[in-house]
């Protein structure tokens, strides 16, 4: 079970509050997706933490205000993810492929077509695709602060849909989704299984994340409108060891599953 899984890892779990990457942590990412790989799975990778460790690599003090300056610093950053993750999955053996995509690619159906038939090329190969928001040419992936659209969350359920995968996680510095805010809240409470979002789950969902990561609960739920509608599951757990990965493959109680 679980052929094909689509992981998507936020920016406060790749990066240490500075903005520089974790690297203990990416190397058991890079691990753990190499030997799920190795064990005959399709393995997908959708990145976040491109402003971030732009921003760091140019010894800037917190992320750029303007867009401008969010898109260059996304340009180098993205750069340095793709350097460490190249060094670091090919001494597990595999390869990755960087692609970089905007909301058109995934919901105006020719680019779709055309981005699939190229994501099917590279899991027949066994190449773990890593994507990204173009950043340095999408400005709602930047605007999502705001707007609330075009963050990875989402994408990361785009991308599902669109490979047909049987299971989306979405790593966090959460341990799962819960009914309030538990940053604010004491009375918070994980859920352990969601198989419809209510109107106080929406309410309680707050606005954007950390200073570092982009989306929060919102866009969590966004991804999971769009995993339920489609009817893959999608698994909400916290990425500080990658390795829960195995767990959640297993079938074990961890973070918060939605599926109907
Ligand atoms: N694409 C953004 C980045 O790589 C992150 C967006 C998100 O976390 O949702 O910095």
């Amino acid at each position: 079970m679980f052929s094909r899984i689509v992981v998507k890892v936020g920016t406060s779990t790749l990066t240490h509050p500075s903005g520089s990457l974790h690297l203990e942590r990416l190397d058991k990412l890079a691990r753990t997706l190499s030997d799920l790989r190795n064990g005959d799975r399709d393995v997908l990778f959708v990145t976040s933490g491109a402003i971030g460790a732009g921003s760091s690599a140019l010894n800037f003090p917190a992320k750029p205000e303007t867009v401008s300056g969010k898109q260059a610093a996304a340009a180098v950053g993205q750069c340095r993810l793709m350097h460490v993750y190249d060094k670091l999955f090919s001494e597990y053996g595999n390869h990755v492929a960087q692609i970089l995509v905007t909301r058109g690619d995934l919901t105006e159906p020719r680019r779709a077509a055309s981005l699939l038939r190229t994501l099917e090329e590279l899991f027949r190969w066994g190449v773990i695709p890593v994507i990204n928001e173009n950043d340095a040419l999408s400005q709602e992936e930047i605007l999502s602060e705001q707007n609330i659209f075009g963050d990875n969350d989402t994408l990361s359920a785009l991308v599902a849909s669109l490979v047909h995968a049987d299971l989306l996680v979405l790593l966090t510095d959460r341990d799962g989704f819960y009914d309030a805010d538990p940053g604010t809240n004491p009375d918070a409470k994980k859920l352990d299984r969601v198989s419809e979002i209510t109107a106080a789950m929406r309410s309680g969902a707050g606005g954007a994340g950390s200073a570092r990561g982009t989306g929060g609960a919102i866009t969590k739920l966004a991804a999971a409108d769009i995993a339920l509608e489609k009817g893959f599951p999608m698994v909400i757990a916290g990425g500080h060891d990658p390795a829960v990965l195995y767990g959640i493959l297993r079938g074990e109680n961890v973070g918060t599953v939605f599926s109907l």
